[in-house]
Formats: structure tokens, sequence, C-alpha cells
């Protein structure tokens, strides 16, 4: 019989089906999609180094993490490594639920042993037994691939007791389902998940590197980030900073969807213009393009000559185009209408502040909006992302604040017509 019900809290069929529906690899890149096999090479290169020497080796690449925070990894792993232990815990944040975001999908299902090798790394550079993939509930669908995988990686020696024959190496990895709550991309909501309670942020300090999983130190890395820490052992250092910028080392995966000709998942080196990109993809017309997905930026046609890059437009592997005839207040109503929706509800600012961001931006996208509600908004925004307890508060108003930088013209389009004013008045009152 079928299940009338959602599988997942917050899940609809739609949803599932978005999230389950084929991908695209448009091209395969210089890095993680270099179409070679991977294998064990990556395993072993790292044990012939001790555990220092293997972050030493992840530092010297200049690895981020991937999953948008770009927090260095060399130096998360020798934090959890110094913290004193009885047991460490290596974590693959599998919760890839930002909106427009499937590029871990395509790792998970194109590349795992990248991940589960990255994963294996880890653990000898922290000295950890028990690795844990968090994988989206809503990519169910991969959990019988990835278990085929790390059965077939135990029976060849590469997880389980004595790894590659190093006496003493032992590591195996589990699988935990997620139940569809964004929140559990953060980390210490996703420990909290994991330990089988309600995923909501923890206080920092401590950090997870310090006290985490069971109260141990873990390193909580971003799929893509374990792949390329294997591909860092597999073949250097130096080879992984030949591509990228000076301060974003390698490629990152870029899942692009929206108005364009290819959607798909690309693997491009840090650098890429948005440009660049946008030619690539066939979006040459996008009137604003969203990088980062809901909680990273809306930028127009002046930005697009921008770099991806952390220190430039940094995003966790999202990037959406919109044609000529989208409505940018529309899509920015949409997005802070799905932060008020996933908040957790753990602090005023988040729990309140995103329905008045809502209810707000509302009233003006029904012309019912004056010069005082634009400038009321603005403050809004900005005290919600000041003030909020975790990164969903911190970021829900960027939809919002970043139309208003970029686009005060459509917030001017819509006032009440006793509040025009002329343009260049309303821009200096938002920025
Ligand atoms: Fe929860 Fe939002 Fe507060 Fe984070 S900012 S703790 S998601 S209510």
């Amino acid at each position: 019989s079928t299940n009338p019900l959602p599988l997942f809290p917050g899940s609809d069929a739609s949803s599932l089906a978005r999230a389950q529906a084929p991908i695209k690899l448009i091209r395969p890149g210089p890095i993680l999609f270099d179409n070679s096999s991977g294998g064990a090479d990556a395993i072993k290169n790292a044990l012939r180094l001790s555990p220092d020497g293997v972050v030493k080796e992840i530092t010297k690449a200049r690895l981020r993490g991937r999953g948008g925070a770009g927090f260095p990894t060399g130096l998360k792993w020798r934090l959890c490594r110094q913290a004193q232990a009885e047991a460490r815990y290596v974590v693959c944040n599998a919760d890839e639920g930002e909106p427009g975001t499937f590029k871990d999908r395509a790792l998970l299902t194109l590349a795992p042993g990248l991940v589960l090798d990255g994963m294996a790394i880890a653990a000898h550079a922290l000295g950890a037994r028990q690795g844990v993939i968090y994988l989206r509930g809503e990519y169910a669908c991969l959990e019988a691939r990835l278990t085929q995988e790390i059965d077939r990686r135990r029976r060849y020696g590469l997880l389980g007791t004595d790894i590659c024959g190093v006496e003493g190496f032992d590591f195996d990895i589990r699988i935990q389902l997620g139940a569809g709550a964004y929140i559990c991309g953060e980390e210490s909501a996703l420990i909290e998940s994991l330990e089988g309670k309600r995923g909501a942020p923890r206080d920092r300090p401590p950090f997870p590197t310090d006290r985490g999983y069971l109260g141990c130190p873990t390193a909580v890395d971003n799929v893509e980030t374990f792949a390329c820490a294997s591909r860092i052992m597999e073949r250097g250092a130096a080879w992984f900073c030949s591509f990228g910028t000076a301060e974003s080392a390698g490629t990152k995966l870029l899942s692009v969807s929206g108005d364009c000709a290819h959607p798909g998942v690309y693997e491009l080196p840090f650098g890429t213009t948005l440009n660049e990109l946008l030619d690539l993809v066939g979006a040459p017309d996008a009137r604003f393009v969203q990088v980062g997905g809901p909680s990273g930026q809306c930028v127009g046609p002046k930005d697009y000559g921008r770099r991806i890059a952390y220190e430039d437009l940094s995003t966790g592997g999202s990037v959406m185009a919109f044609g000529p005839e989208r409505d940018v207040l529309a899509t920015a109503l949409q997005f802070t209408e799905f932060f008020a929706d996933e908040s957790c509800g753990w602090c005023v600012p988040c729990r309140v502040g995103t329905t008045l961001l809502r209810q707000d931006l509302e009233k003006i996208l029904r012309r019912r909006g004056t010069l005082s509600d634009v400038t009321a908004l603005d403050g809004l925004a900005r005290s919600v992302a000041r003030t909020s307890r975790c990164g969903l508060g911190q970021s829900a108003p960027n939809p919002i604040l970043s139309t208003m930088r970029n686009f005060p013209e459509a917030y001017e389009a819509l006032l009440q017509a006793q509040d025009f004013l002329p343009r260049f008045l309303l821009s200096e009152t938002l920025i």
C-alpha cells in the first residue's frame, strides 16, 4: 500500500523528488572528477606519514572547509588531535540541505570512495576509530550504494581492523540518516541529532574539536572536504595548490540551477569569475544570481566580474541563475520564508525576527509599504543578523540585505506614491 504521509517532517513529495532526481555532471574537473579510479594510494601515502605529517600536508595544501564556512581543515584536525580524550570521532556532514545545492550528492554517487578514503585519512591524523556519515534524510536513496562501498572497502582492508596491514590502525564508518531539518547542517546541531536529541545548535565554546560527539573531540567536515583531503594525499599539496588562487587553493564543486541552458554540477578552479560561469552554463542574460544559496548573496550584473573564491564571492556550492523575467524581491521573499520555516525556534531574534522579516517584506511587495517601512526592515534585518545565536539566524537576513544593497531600485519601485523619493535618496538610506 502507498504511504500518504511525507517520509520526513517538512518534506513533501516534490522536495523528495527534487532531491532524488538524476544529476548531470557537466565537466569532469581537474581534481575531484578527473575520471581516475582513485583507490588505496591516498590511504597508503597517508600511512607513510605520521599523524602530524598528514596534518602538515593538509595545512600546506591550504585546504579549507567546502561546506561554506571555509575553516582551515589542517587547523581543525590539529585542534582535534591536540584535545586530550579517550576517543575521537570523524563525522562527514552529508546533510546537504541548502536550497540549490546538490554537489555532495554528485560526489557520494559518482566518487564515494574518495569521501570514505578522506575520512580514513582524517582518522589516521586524529587517532579516531569511528566515523559517521550524517546523510540528509532526503538522500536515503544513497544509503544502499554507500553501504555497498563501505563493505567493499572492508573486504579490501581499507576499513576495519589493521587497515592496509598497519597493526593497530582500526577505523570503521557507519551511516546515520537525518530527518529533514535544515538546521542539522550546522555542525553542533548535527552532533546533537547524531546523539539522538533534537537538532538544536550548542553554545560555543566548547567547540566540537574539544567536546563534540558523545563529549569527545570531533572533526566534522563536509563531503567535498574529505574528497579533497584524499586527493591531496594521493598527489600532494603542491599539485593541489597549483589550482585556484592564493587564498583559495584547489577547485570548487558548483551546483548550478535556475534559468540556464546547462544546469548541473561543475568542478571549476577557485578564481573563476561569475561571468565565465554564466557563459559556461548558458545564462548570459541572467538578471540576478544567488551565490551560496539563500544564506549567500544576491548579486546583479555589476558583480558578474567577481571571482568565486573565499576572498570574494564565497559559496558552499550553490549558484542559482535568474532570467530577465524574474522578480528579485519575490525571490528574496521565498528565501525569507524558507528561513522562517527552518528556524529551530531556540532564540528570539531568529524565531520572531525571521517571521517579522517575512511579514514586512511581504507588505512592501504588496505595495503597502512606505519608505519608513523599508528603513525599519533594514534595521530589523541587521539586528537579526547581529543577535541570532547561530549561523541560520545570522544569515537569514541576507536575501533582504543583499537585495537592498544591490537592487535598491526594486524596493523604490514598490513604495507608495506619497513616499516616492529620488533613487539616490533611497539608495543612501539603505546603504
Ligand atoms: Fe535556532 Fe535560529 Fe537561534 Fe539558530 S539562530 S539557535 S536556528 S532560533
